[in-house]
C-alpha cells in the first residue's frame, strides 16, 4: 500500500506512526512545507479525557508524550475584577507543540515513514500512483482546495480577533480573564507547558479591535499594547512573538470527508476553535479512527474511508456542535459579561456548549461546586425557565 500524507502536524504524524506500525508492506511518504523543527505556536494542552485513547492506540508514543508534559489542573476565571478558582478533577497535559511533533516524528520514522520537508505542494498530480492521499495539511488544506467542489467545502469568517504569544513566565494556575476597557471587551488565556514557558492568547471583539487602534499598529506596537493591557496577568513578563498576528479565524466545513482516494483529517476536515481547546486531540483522534478503518479494510480503500466517516462522525458532530455554541458565546461575550456578576458569569461560561449539566459540574468540579453550587443552581434554573 502506497500512502502520501500532506502535512507533518499532529494529525499527519500520528497517522503515519499508526499505519506504519499496523499495516504490512505499507510505504508512507509525508510532505511538509516547513523546514524540519520549524513550528508556529508554543504549547498545546491535551485533556485527561484523551489520554486513554492515545495509550490504547499506541502506548510507546503516549508514554513519551506524558513524560514530556507539564501537568496542571484548576483554572482562574476573572470577571469584573474578581477571580474565581475552578478546581477540576483530572489534569491537562501541557506540552510544547515542537516537542509533541518531535516525539510523533521520531515514532513515525521508527515505524518506517519517509519525510520530505521544505516541500510545499501546489497540486496533487505527483500522487497518481498512490492508494491513499491524506490531507493532514491544516485549515488551508491544499488537498481540500484542489477538490473544493467535490468536498463541498464552505467557509465563514468569525468576527473576534486573537493573537497567540509565548511568555517567559510560569502561570499557576492557568487563567482566563475578561476585561472591560474604554474600547470594549478584551480577554486573555494563559497556560504553561514547562516550568518556565507559557502560552498566552489575547483576544478582543470586533468593536474593541477597531476602537483600540490595534488594526493600524505594527507588530511591535501590538505587542507593547498587549503587554500593557495585560501587565498584571503577565506578571509584568514579556510576550514572545512567533508569527503572532492578530487574526480572525475562518471556520471551514465539508459535506464529504473523502473524494476518491483523497481523505481529510484534523484541521483540514473540521476547523477547531481554541475556546474549546481540543484541536490537537480531535486531529489525533481522526488519525486513530482512519488507521483503525484502514487496518480493518487494508485491501478496500472505499470501504475503509466509508468506515472512517461512519465511526468517527457521531463524536465529531458533537464536538463541532459544542465548538459552534462556544463560538457564539464568545462572539457575544460583551453583552453576557455586562449582564452577569462574576459567579453566574462563570456558570454561563462553563455551560456554554450545552454539554455540561449540573450533575456533571458536581462530578467534575466538586470543590468549586461546594463554594458556588447554590448560586449556580439558581442561575441555571432561571436560565432554563427564561
Ligand atoms: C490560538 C490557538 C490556540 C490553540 N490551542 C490549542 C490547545 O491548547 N490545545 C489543542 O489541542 N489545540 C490547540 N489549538 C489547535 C491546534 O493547533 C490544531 O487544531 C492542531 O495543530 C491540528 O493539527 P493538524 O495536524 O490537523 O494541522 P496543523 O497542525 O495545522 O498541521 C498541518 C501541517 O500541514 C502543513 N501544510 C499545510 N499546507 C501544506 C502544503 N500545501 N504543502 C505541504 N505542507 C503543508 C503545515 O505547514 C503544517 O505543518 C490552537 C490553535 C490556535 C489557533
Amino acid at each position: 500500500m502506497k500512502v502520501a500524507i500532506i502535512g507533518a502536524g499532529p494529525a499527519g504524524l500520528y497517522l503515519a506512526l499508526l499505519l506504519g506500525k499496523r499495516i504490512r508492506d505499507v510505504e508512507i511518504d509525508i510532505y511538509e512545507q516547513n523546514p524540519e523543527n520549524a513550528t508556529y505556536g508554543f504549547g498545546v494542552s491535551l485533556a485527561s479525557s484523551s489520554w486513554g485513547r492515545m495509550r490504547e492506540a499506541d502506548a510507546a508514543s503516549h508514554d513519551a508524550i506524558m513524560r514530556a508534559s507539564y501537568f496542571g489542573h484548576h483554572q482562574l476565571i476573572g470577571h469584573k475584577g474578581e477571580q474565581i478558582l475552578v478546581e477540576r478533577q483530572g489534569d491537562n497535559a501541557g506540552i510544547k507543540r515542537l516537542t509533541l511533533l518531535k516525539i510523533l516524528k521520531e515514532h513515525a520514522q521508527a515505524a518506517g515513514a519517509r519525510f520530505h520537508y521544505d516541500v510545499r505542494l501546489e497540486s496533487l498530480d505527483r500522487f497518481w500512483d498512490c492508494d491513499l492521499v491524506v490531507g493532514a495539511d491544516g485549515s488551508n488544506s491544499i488537498v481540500r482546495t484542489c477538490h473544493e467542489a467535490e468536498f463541498g467545502s464552505k467557509s465563514r469568517e468569525l468576527t473576534n480577533r486573537m493573537a497567540w504569544y509565548g511568555c517567559d513566565r510560569h502561570f499557576a494556575p492557568p487563567f482566563l480573564i475578561f476585561k472591560k476597557t474604554q474600547f470594549g471587551y478584551f480577554w486573555c488565556v494563559g497556560y504553561s507547558h514547562t516550568e518556565l514557558e507559557s502560552t498566552f492568547v489575547a483576544e478582543c471583539d470586533a468593536e474593541a479591535w477597531e476602537k483600540s487602534g490595534l488594526a493600524h499598529m505594527n507588530v511591535d506596537e501590538q505587542i507593547a499594547f498587549t503587554e500593557h493591557m495585560f501587565a498584571e496577568e503577565l506578571g509584568y513578563g514579556r510576550l514572545i512573538n512567533n508569527n503572532s498576528i492578530w487574526r480572525t479565524l475562518t471556520m471551514v466545513e465539508v459535506d464529504n470527508w473523502s473524494v476518491g482516494n483523497r481523505v481529510l483529517i484534523g484541521d483540514a476536515l473540521h476547523s477547531p476553535h481554541p475556546t474549546i481547546g481540543s484541536g490537537t486531540r480531535m486531529a489525533m483522534d481522526d488519525s486513530v479512527a482512519l488507521a483503525d478503518a484502514i487496518s480493518d479494510n487494508p485491501k478496500d480503500m472505499v470501504a475503509a474511508l466509508e468506515k472512517f466517516r461512519r465511526t468517527r462522525e457521531p463524536t465529531k458532530k458533537k464536538l463541532v456542535e459544542a465548538r459552534d455554541k462556544s463560538i457564539l458565546w464568545y462572539e457575544n461575550v460583551g453583552a453576557i459579561a455586562d449582564r452577569l456578576d462574576p459567579v453566574p458569569f462563570v456558570f454561563d461560561f462553563m455551560t456554554r456548549t450545552g454539554r455540561i449539566s449540573l450533575e456533571r459540574l458536581h462530578r467534575d468540579f466538586p470543590d468549586f461546586m461546594a463554594r458556588h453550587g447554590e448560586i449556580g443552581r439558581s442561575y441555571l434554573e432561571e436560565m432554563a425557565s427564561a
